[in-house]
């Protein structure tokens, strides 16, 4: 198993340590509860905590951020977040909270370390997988939670930022109160995984609006942490979480503007012989059907549809990835719809 480089592996230590930190000041300063380890729960006032702490208490507003360990750029979003509470900058007007899901995952760089933790909300079985146990403590966080904003990144560098969770009404309007701009991706009609169920997946099968974020290729990039930030502070404003001073400016690039997209298409990985995903896939990439998107030993394996690309996934020599199984998808492709063909 690859660690991360001495850099990275030490600044994810730094980010958890502040992060630590963060909310041993709050938790001193603020009526405040700890739902589960590395998990905080701050409200306004004592009795909106007390409810929060309460079983079946109601959290308003759920910030959870490296639910896959090595998308680290939620990270300092969450911790600012703490920092801003600390400073009253942000002035809460109901309960928060905000996780750290997969923190074991995300000191040696990698998305899970038995079983992936956003496929294992919601199961029966999860066995003493370290992500089953870990999912068992954050769904009590999750159910109890109103609105859930989950923070990712992609492997791959992406084209815009972008919303993506499983189609609800009331997740679209969620994310639309964030932001007008950024291209939602989303989907129906089976689950995104047969596993067990991704967070937002699970909040809303509790009654909750669920919604997640891929900031762009993982790391602890400036830009994506600021437009992470920026959607963390209107959803606050937008679930009517705190009163907040100021607004960042969350703009997609005009191709992607106010866009949504679902699934056209999907390209299973070969889980035997030698594989070669073409170089330079991103995405949000236009790719036209018939492109050579891989090679399978002497086959060709080409794109069956034309659209945009999601989560092409290389699987590198010498990277955490490589240690793992074989991915199930190389990668999809989204067709643009227009808001009416979304279902009722
Ligand atoms: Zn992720």
């Amino acid at each position: 198993m690859q660690i991360p480089s001495q850099t990275t592996g030490q600044q994810i230590d730094q980010h958890i340590e502040h992060f630590r930190n963060a909310v041993r000041a709050t938790r001193k300063r603020f009526a405040s509860a700890e739902v589960a380890p590395d998990t905080i729960c701050i409200g306004p006032d004592v009795t909106s905590v007390q409810n929060a702490t309460a079983p079946g208490g109601t959290i308003n507003l759920s910030f959870m951020a490296i639910v896959h360990g090595n998308e680290v750029g939620g990270l300092p979003v969450v911790t600012r977040l703490l920092d801003q509470i600390l400073t009253g900058e942000i002035q809460l007007k109901s309960t928060i909270g905000i996780a750290l899901g997969n923190i074991e995952a995300a000191r040696v760089g990698r998305r899970f370390l038995d079983r992936d933790l956003n496929r294992s909300f919601g199961m029966g079985s999860l066995g003493e997988s370290r992500e089953g146990q870990r999912a068992r403590q954050l769904q009590e966080l999750l159910r109890r939670s109103r609105y859930l904003f989950d923070i990712h990144q992609t492997r791959e560098p992406s084209q815009t930022p972008f919303f993506i969770f499983p189609w609800a009404r009331r997740s679209f309007d969620f994310a639309r109160m964030i932001s007008k701009e950024l291209p939602i991706v989303t989907h129906w009609g089976g689950s995104f995984s047969q596993d067990g169920m991704c967070s937002d997946e699970y909040v809303n099968a509790k009654g909750g609006t669920g919604i997640t974020i891929e900031l762009g290729q993982s790391g602890f990039d400036p830009e994506q942490i600021d437009i992470g930030f920026s959607c963390a502070i209107h959803a606050l404003h937008a679930t009517g979480s705190a009163d907040v001073k100021q607004f960042g400016i969350l703009r997609a690039p005009k191709e992607f503007t106010s866009s949504i997209y679902t699934w056209h298409g999907m390209i299973p990985y070969p889980q035997t012989g030698e594989v070669t995903l073409m170089p330079g896939f991103e995405n949000f990439q236009t790719i036209v059907a018939g492109t050579l998107v891989a090679r399978h030993n002497d086959q060709e394996i080409t794109a069956p549809v034309s659209g945009r690309l999601l989560f092409p996934k290389y699987v590198r020599p010498g990277t955490p990835d490589a240690d793992g199984p074989r991915p199930a998808e190389l990668c999809r492709i989204m067709k643009n719809i227009s808001s009416e063909e979304l279902p009722a």
